[in-house]
């Protein structure tokens, strides 16, 4: 199969993995479409940490300038304690080689400097989403929630840790999901409630609150841990709130003005710490890229990094091998894999030595010999 504009390929999310992908695939000449659940592309949570590989895919697909223009920093990491004293602070010195290499950005400017990219050149269907896939000799068909029938070439599922299209194709999220036994929530407040570019950390044995302030907003996130996993709905986000307020009030610190906070804010996502792990990334026709394949966790610090660099390894073996998917699919992963793993496994190392601490000592220790890493 010689990859030309007749040859037609669906994404399903348009998130970090799914507009990476949507925009390489087009770029190597593909027709493509990309297909999301929600009624637009979904801009809340945490900014983009974009490491060096990550900046470098940046470089090549020619946005390096355009996400860069809205690099965000960080200048102060502050660990308090609950009478809200410093006990220990990170100075980080602001170095122009330094945040050349690594870009923070806003989930919604990361989106838009894609959605620019793309409009016009790749087909969205918003709202929607893969409810049923059927191989066969000539290509994959695949049907529609709102009715609609299509058939492509090749199926990329960037569906996110929940995968609908890992779900359908690979079975269920129980079969690769490793809990590492904490949930998060996080919210964007539209006011400052530390000074600009400052972090803040306050935790108790197994719980820990963090702010970090850019752009006159700031990032407000509770952190538990728990050896259970938590039975919620996923769609009730007044359940997930309440969850949140129970496991922090009375914790001291500024807890219970940061739960008012959240309690006011429309902005509110909840989660997790999940890792996926998965014997293959590819089966047929449909392959997985970003958190549906090999969600690192939020205690990686890198999910969007890996989600951009599975749709450039992905693309780069299509095109590599002229379209002839199999061996591309087998390539992509042979090559990511390795550092994947090693991500996954700092990131199962962080969770327990920086996120969430089990004992007062360990914080104290944490707190007072705060230094870069
Ligand atoms: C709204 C949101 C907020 C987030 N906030 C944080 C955060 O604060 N901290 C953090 O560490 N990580 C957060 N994440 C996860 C983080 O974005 C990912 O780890 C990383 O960016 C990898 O991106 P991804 O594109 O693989 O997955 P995701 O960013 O999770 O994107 C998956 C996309 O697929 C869509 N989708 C889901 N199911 C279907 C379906 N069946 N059919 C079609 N589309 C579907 C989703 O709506 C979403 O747009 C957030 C994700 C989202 C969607």
């Amino acid at each position: 199969m010689k990859i030309s504009k007749a040859n037609k390929v669906l994404v399903s999310g348009a998130s970090i993995a799914g507009l990476s992908t949507a925009w390489w695939l087009n770029h190597i000449g593909y027709q493509v479409t990309v297909v999301e659940l929600a009624a637009a592309p979904r801009i809340s949570g945490a900014a983009v940490d974009l490491n060096e590989p990550s900046v470098a895919i940046a470089k090549q697909m020619g946005l390096y300038e355009k996400f860069r223009s809205y690099q965000l920093g960080v200048d102060r990491i502050e660990y308090k304690n609950s009478d809200d004293i410093t006990e220990g602070v990170i100075v980080i010195p602001r170095n122009e080689e330094n945040s050349a290499k690594e870009i923070e950005i806003e989930r919604d400017k990361f989106v838009k400097v894609l959605l620019d990219e793309l409009i016009g050149q790749v087909e969205f269907l918003f709202s929607d989403r893969i409810i049923a896939l059927e191989e066969n000799e000539t290509g994959i068909d695949v049907r529609f929630n709102n009715g609609g029938q299509h058939k492509y070439d090749l199926i990329f599922g960037c569906d996110g840790s929940h995968s609908g299209t890992r779900n359908i194709w690979f079975g269920p999220e129980e079969n690769y999901a490793h809990h590492l036994g904490a949930y998060f929530s996080i919210s964007i407040i539209p006011k400052l409630l530390v000074p600009q570019r400052t972090m803040q950390t306050f935790s108790v044995p197994s719980k820990s609150v963090m702010l970090n302030a850019y752009n006159g907003k700031t990032d407000v996130i509770f952190i538990f841990m728990t050896e259970e996993e938590l039975p919620y709905n996923y769609r009730d986000l007044t359940e997930q709130r309440q969850i949140i307020r129970e496991q922090f009030k009375n914790e001291g610190w500024r807890t219970s003005e940061l739960l008012d906070e959240i309690s006011k804010s429309d902005s509110f996502y909840f989660d997790k710490f999940n890792q996926i792990k998965m014997p293959e990334w590819h089966k047929g026709r449909v392959v997985l890229v970003g958190d549906a394949a090999y969600c690192p966790s939020p205690a990686s610090g890198q999910g969007g990094s890996l989600a951009m660099q599975g749709a450039a390894a992905v693309a780069g073996a299509l095109h590599k091998y002229n379209g002839d998917y199999k061996p591309a699919f087998e390539a992509y992963e042979r090559e990511l894999r390795p550092f994947i793993e090693e991500v996954q496994l700092m990131a199962e190392q962080n969770m327990k030595t920086n996120f969430v601490l089990k004992t007062e000592d360990e914080i104290r220790e944490r707190n007072t010999t705060a230094k870069l890493f």
